[in-house]
C-alpha cells in the first residue's frame, strides 16, 4: 500500500502538462528509486526556482529579478511594446530575434463569461506602463482565438487615441491555436507581416 506522500507526489506530477495518471505513477516511482541526493536536489531546484520568480512590477513578466531584465535594459527599443498573454509567449518571441522592444504580459485574455474583465488582464497596469513609457508602436501578439479577438478589439478601442500605431500579428498562426505551438519560423513571419489592428 503506497503512502499518502507518494499519492501527493503523484497528484502533483499529474498537474504538469501532458502528464496523465500512468505517467505520473511511473515518474513518482522513478523518483523514489533514484539516488536520494539526485531526487532531493531536484526538489530543492524546484523550491529555489519557483520561489525566486515573481511578476515584474512594471511589465508583469515572470522574472527572477525585479524589475525584469527587459525593463532595465536601456539598449532595448523603448519605442515599441509587444503585448503577450503569458511570460512564455514573450520568451518565444524573444527567441525569434525579430523583436528588440519591450514586453507587457496581460496574464489573461478577456472572457467576460468566465469573469475575466479588464482588471484581470492587467489593463490598469498597462495604462500605467504607457503613461510612464509612451510608445510609437504597440504590437498585439495574442492568440487569434475568440478571447484573443475580443481582447484585441477592447485594447484597440481603449488605446487608439494614445498610441500612434497598434498592430497585430499576421494570420500565419492557426485560428484558435496557441502561440506555444507555433514554430519559431511561423512566429517570425507573423511578426514581420504584422498589420494595423485598428480598422
Ligand atoms: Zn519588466
Amino acid at each position: 500500500m503506497l503512502s499518502g506522500s507518494f499519492i501527493e507526489l503523484k497528484q502533483g506530477l499529474k498537474k504538469l502538462p501532458g502528464i496523465g495518471e500512468k505517467t505520473a505513477t511511473r515518474l513518482a516511482m522513478y523518483l523514489i528509486r533514484m539516488p536520494k541526493d539526485e531526487a532531493t536536489g531536484l526538489g530543492e531546484a524546484i523550491i529555489k526556482t519557483v520561489s525566486s520568480f515573481s511578476n515584474c512590477s512594471i511589465c508583469n513578466i515572470l522574472s527572477d529579478v525585479e524589475p525584469c531584465i527587459f525593463c532595465t535594459d536601456s539598449q532595448r527599443d523603448q519605442r515599441s511594446l509587444c503585448l503577450v498573454e503569458d511570460t512564455q509567449d514573450a520568451y518565444l518571441i524573444e527567441d525569434t530575434n525579430e523583436f528588440k522592444g519591450r514586453y507587457f504580459v496581460l496574464g489573461n485574455l478577456l472572457s467576460p463569461m468566465d469573469g475575466i474583465g479588464p482588471n484581470e488582464i492587467n489593463f490598469p497596469l498597462l495604462q500605467e506602463f504607457l503613461a510612464a513609457n509612451p510608445v510609437e508602436e504597440l504590437i498585439l501578439a495574442l492568440s487569434p482565438s475568440v478571447e484573443g479577438e475580443s481582447t484585441i478589439n477592447f485594447l484597440v478601442n481603449q488605446l487608439q487615441d494614445k498610441v500612434d500605431k497598434i498592430t497585430r500579428l499576421s494570420t500565419g498562426l492557426p485560428f484558435g491555436g496557441d502561440m506555444e505551438y507555433a514554430t519559431s519560423r511561423t512566429l517570425t513571419t507573423a511578426l514581420q507581416r504584422r498589420y494595423s489592428a485598428d480598422k
